[in-house]
């Protein structure tokens, strides 16, 4: 459903990113793995539509978002999006932040949805409450409630759980995980971290210096990785 071509982008004579193709199919959870400053967050950007590449192309649906063919702002391409600071409105309650996507439906109907899916992620008993009146978890469940609220096709995540400590963190990515799976969302989410790579991704691009060096499931990676470095970046994962 998403497929990215070729996609370069050049900041101060340096190609940041540099020839990226990868594809997510429908449901598929499909992590952008690699160390700081390899380009991870670039290239989420330039497919979220607020940062514009030098080169390539991005289809969503067969449809041309970003391309020789054409522009589709980030408001009309239908993905969700989850980033590590992310912000709650902190003047609405949280069934308002969630609902905050749903303008064009009726009040009632806004209303419901915001409640369901504040249960999904666990807040049923938190209704009524503002977001400083939450953990950081429970902000972050919040966030997650949002961002799939209007029902994106796509989930973009940058780093979404690494603000939070050990213990939330496990139980915010389950939750994420599966209400992706129960909406059949698509997902490309971001994260330096390879063990939380191998245990949420369905398969796994390895980036290294803004190319992909490798790309394949989990199993692929850590079983049959493509050079020494490769090996090292998972030989701490157990
Ligand atoms: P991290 O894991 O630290 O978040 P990343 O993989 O997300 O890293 P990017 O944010 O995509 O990395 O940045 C890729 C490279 O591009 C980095 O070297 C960064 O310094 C550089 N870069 C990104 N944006 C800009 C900018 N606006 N001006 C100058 N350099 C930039
Ligand atoms: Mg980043």
């Amino acid at each position: 459903m998403l497929e990215a071509e070729g996609l370069v982008r050049r900041i101060g004579g340096r190609r940041v990113v540099d020839e990226v193709s990868l594809a997510v199919s429908r449901s598929e959870v499909l992590c952008l793995l690699g160390p700081s400053g390899c380009g991870k967050s670039t290239t989420l950007r330039m497919i979220a539509g607020v940062e514009r590449p030098d080169g390539g192309r991005i289809r969503l649906d067969g449809e041309e978002v970003s391309g020789p063919d054409g522009f589709v702002p980030p408001e009309r391409r239908s993905v969700g999006l989850m980033f590590q600071d992310f912000a709650l409105f902190p003047h609405l309650d949280i069934a308002r932040n969630v609902a905050f996507g749903l303008r064009d439906l009726p009040r009632a109907d806004r209303e419901r949805r915001a409640l369901d899916l504040l249960g999904r992620v666990g807040l049923a008993d938190h209704v009524g409450r503002y977001p400083h009146e939450l953990s950081g978890g429970e902000q972050q469940r919040v966030a997650l409630a949002r961002a799939l609220a209007p029902g994106p096709r796509l989930m973009l995540m940058d780093e979404p759980f690494s603000g939070l400590d050990d213990r939330l963190r496990d139980g915010v990515r389950d939750a994420t995980i599966s209400l992706l799976a129960e909406s059949g969302t698509s997902a490309l989410l971001v994260t330096h971290d390879p063990g939380e790579a191998m245990r949420v991704a369905d398969r796994i691009a390895l980036l290294r210096a803004g190319r992909i060096v490798q790309l394949g499931s989990p199993r692929e990676l850590y079983e049959r990785p493509s050079d020494r470095r490769v090996a090292e970046f998972f030989s701490d994962v157990n």
